[in-house]
């Protein structure tokens, strides 16, 4: 399997076809290695233009959906980041490569540490980890310059509201249970003022501040 082929054509006819325009991030969907993301026996469809299982009923969201929420962060390459929704850890690797520091929430232990030691393995080491819900933010660290939700919110948790910079701006998929839109929240002078990108499908965001653990298993 010739990956750094496939991973060029997704940025091409996934990506730039699409919008995806910030130069920074198109060269970091150039670099990092997706197939190491994802279990082995989904590594041949890395490169597909859709999410892939990554165990524990969760995702490894579609190449388009991540380069989107980051391009809407507008990192220069200063920002201290919180991201809630380790999962496989590609996400995190991305903006690894665009900000100064990134803290990375997950709510389920196994994926946190399959994360965190790949992360480590492809020399991502200075990335925080921190298994716990990340609807109440991680306030040890906070205020953030930019936070990203990799899971689908009922509401906008107002602890992560509150571990916002001023100035700072935060990316979260906002709905119900089965479709959400792309939200970005921007902090001014205390205030915030929201705008929506795009429609998209994220597995829910469960916690305090987010949905309960049966949610859809109605
Ligand atoms: N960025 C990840 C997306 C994983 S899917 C990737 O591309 O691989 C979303 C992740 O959010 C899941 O791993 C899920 O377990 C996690 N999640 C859901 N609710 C959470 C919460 N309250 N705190 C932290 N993580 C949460």
């Amino acid at each position: 399997m010739n990956y750094k082929r496939l991973r060029q054509g997704m940025v091409k006819d996934q990506l730039i076809a699409r919008g995806i325009s910030d130069e920074r991030v198109l060269a970091v969907f150039y670099k990092v290695e997706r197939e190491k993301f994802v279990p082995s026996d989904l590594r041949k469809d890395a490169y597909g233009d859709f999410p892939l299982s990554i165990g524990e009923g969760q995702t490894i969201s579609q190449p388009y959906m991540v380069a989107l929420m980051t391009q809407s962060l507008e990192l220069k390459g200063c920002e201290r980041v919180l991201e809630i929704g380790t999962g496989s850890g590609y996400q995190t690797a991305i903006l690894t490569e665009l900000s100064e520091q990134v803290y990375s929430v997950e709510r389920i232990k196994s994926l946190a540490q399959k994360a965190e030691s790949l992360l480590k393995k492809l020399g991502y080491s200075k990335v925080k980890t921190f298994v716990s819900d990340g609807t109440m933010g991680w306030e040890e660290f906070s205020p953030y310059d930019r936070i990203l939700v990799t899971a689908g919110a009922k509401q906008v948790p107002q602890p992560l509201v509150n571990q916002l910079k001023d100035e700072g701006i935060m990316v979260i998929p906002v709905g119900n249970v089965y479709s959400q839109e792309l939200r970005v929240i921007r902090k001014k002078k205390g205030r915030v003022r929201s705008t929506t990108v795009e429609r998209c499908i994220f597995v829910p965001l469960i916690g305090k501040y987010g949905w309960s653990e049966n949610v859809g298993a109605e």
